[in-house]
């Protein structure tokens, strides 16, 4: 390798951090937004490893609990996505293929901007019998399309990463264990795995998927106060079994449509989330299981070539013995100081780092370094294996804590209207507030609300366990008895 040269970022993250985040995106070579059309992301191979084992380890989750791969198309006829009443409410998002190379196409089509349209037209032709339910798949490491007219790497775009699963079952119980499995999954691969902290609501009525009974979600802050929705899972009900004719005849021989649920991990927001939550002023940090590669080797070379010889050699077998035990290990051994390599490796948020030189080889020494406190620890190079282990625990460990004390460092109460504006102009994360009504009675409060705190939406309710609300208190908006607590929040 020779000399490069990069730039680190030059932001303060709690100073401005929209700025920030571009800066990280570019200089850690996450995506590309530099050529091609607008909302249609190039992803880096950095940003995309992360990106794909957010993939893994959703697929391997939706393996466990019996759900099957499937893929469908990505052209959708457009008789399909009209079909769905509810689902008409897309179609100015929609891009439609009207052309084949200078000939018109007598029936235009649809690049899929969801699943469900194009899905269920075809499930209506799979069941017959409740024998053959239930029946769980998911789609995986597609892309869908959506007209959006302001677009930010994995925040929002035209194209974007999806994940999807579209479940089929016979009775309405099904679907409300199906939302808890969902949760559960979501539990293991964004909290356990990605180490980010969030909220899971039952959204408003008036803020449910278009066709569905019930919405749930998990909601995370970012570093801006802003409400970031990690994914969705609806409760369909039988609303789309109906529009699109998913019958199947039950046990006592009888015709019935079938109960569905569908759920959509945003692989896309997922990533925002590590970027924004974990990183700090020098660029990304990433949990130790997540990062392209896990430890950097850096040799600090003397003037003397056999001194330099036998670094190398020592770093190489080092290298070679990590990696057969599994680790994703570099070594940085290019022309640049080592100042600059440290600064570039946390940039790219690689979790450890661990430097050789001469005196440390004399002694059978190293110097473990690890991203989140950037501490140096001497330790004996026999002893590596445990004390990467370690590191590497500390490390998640360090990467947990940061984001669970940002996250409840930003939830609040209020029950006063003048007060909650504050909030929101101010700090904003999440505020807790006693609301009258999450049927769609609540929905000229909620709209006071957002007008009046530019912005802010009501969030929901707790899920599973709505939060009590006390007998004498007051909806924060229109003053009537209050029947929940709801969150408050800006959103992306
Ligand atoms: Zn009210």
């Amino acid at each position: 390798m020779t000399k490069t040269d990069n730039k680190g970022i030059t932001v303060k993250k709690a100073e401005n951090f929209s700025e920030w985040y571009s800066q990280v995106i570019q200089k850690a070579k996450l995506a590309d937004i530099r050529v091609g059309v607008q909302g249609f992301l190039v992803h880096r191979p950095w940003g995309f490893r992360i990106m794909r084992r957010v993939y893994e380890y959703l697929e391997e989750e939706f393996e466990k609990t019996e759900h099957e791969p499937m893929l469908f198309p990505i052209a959708v006829k457009e008789e399909s996505l009209m079909k769905e009443e509810e689902h008409a409410g897309f179609s100015p998002e929609v891009f439609w293929v009207t052309h084949a190379g200078t000939r018109k196409l007598e029936e235009r089509f649809a690049l899929r901007p969801t699943g469900e349209t194009q899905i269920y037209p075809v499930y209506s032709k799979w069941f017959r019998s409740y024998n053959e339910l239930p029946f769980k798949a998911y789609q995986s490491r597609h892309t869908v399309f959506r007209n959006e007219m302001t677009t930010r790497p994995f925040l929002r775009g035209r194209e974007f990463a999806f994940f999807e699963s579209h479940n089929v079952f016979s009775t309405h119980k099904e679907c409300l264990a199906q939302i808890d499995e969902d949760m559960d999954i979501l539990n293991k691969v964004v909290k356990d795995k990605c180490k980010i902290p969030f909220f899971y609501f039952q959204r408003p009525q008036w803020d449910k998927f278009k066709g569905a009974d019930n919405t749930f979600t998990p909601d995370t802050l970012m570093p801006d106060g802003k409400r970031n929705q990690l994914a969705s899972t609806h409760d369909l009900g039988q609303n789309f079994s109906k529009a699109y004719d998913i019958q199947i005849t039950d046990k006592k021989e009888k015709q019935q449509y079938a109960w569905q649920t569908c759920f959509g991990p945003g692989i896309w927001r997922i990533m925002a989330a590590i970027i924004g939550i974990h990183g700090d002023d020098n660029g990304l940090i990433l949990p130790f299981d997540m990062a392209p590669k896990q430890i950097v080797l850096i040799p600090i070379f003397f003037k003397e070539k056999a001194e330099q010889n036998k670094v190398s050699k020592l770093l190489n077998k080092t290298k070679n013995d990590l990696t057969k035990k599994g680790y994703r290990v570099i070594i940085d051994d290019s022309e640049n100081s080592p100042g600059f390599k440290f600064n570039h490796w946390e940039l790219f948020g690689v979790p450890l780092r661990i430097e050789i030189g001469p005196r440390e080889l004399k002694d059978n020494k190293a110097t473990i370094v690890r991203r989140t406190s950037r501490d140096k620890t001497v330790i004996n190079i026999k002893d590596l294996d445990k004390s990467i282990e370690k590191e590497a625990k500390k490390l998640d460990e360090d990467i947990t804590k940061n984001a669970e004390k940002y996250f409840s460092d930003n939830v609040r109460d209020s029950n006063d209207f003048k007060d909650l504006k504050k909030i929101m102009n101010k700090n904003r994360g999440f505020v807790r507030v006693p609301f009258c009504s999450v049927d769609f009675d609540g929905e000229d409060c909620a709209d006071t609300l957002k007008a009046e705190t530019n912005g802010g939406n009501v969030c929901g309710t707790l899920f599973p366990k709505a939060e009590k609300v006390g007998p004498k208190e007051k909806c924060i908006i229109c003053g009537k008895k209050a029947h929940h607590k709801v969150y408050v929040a800006k959103s992306y």
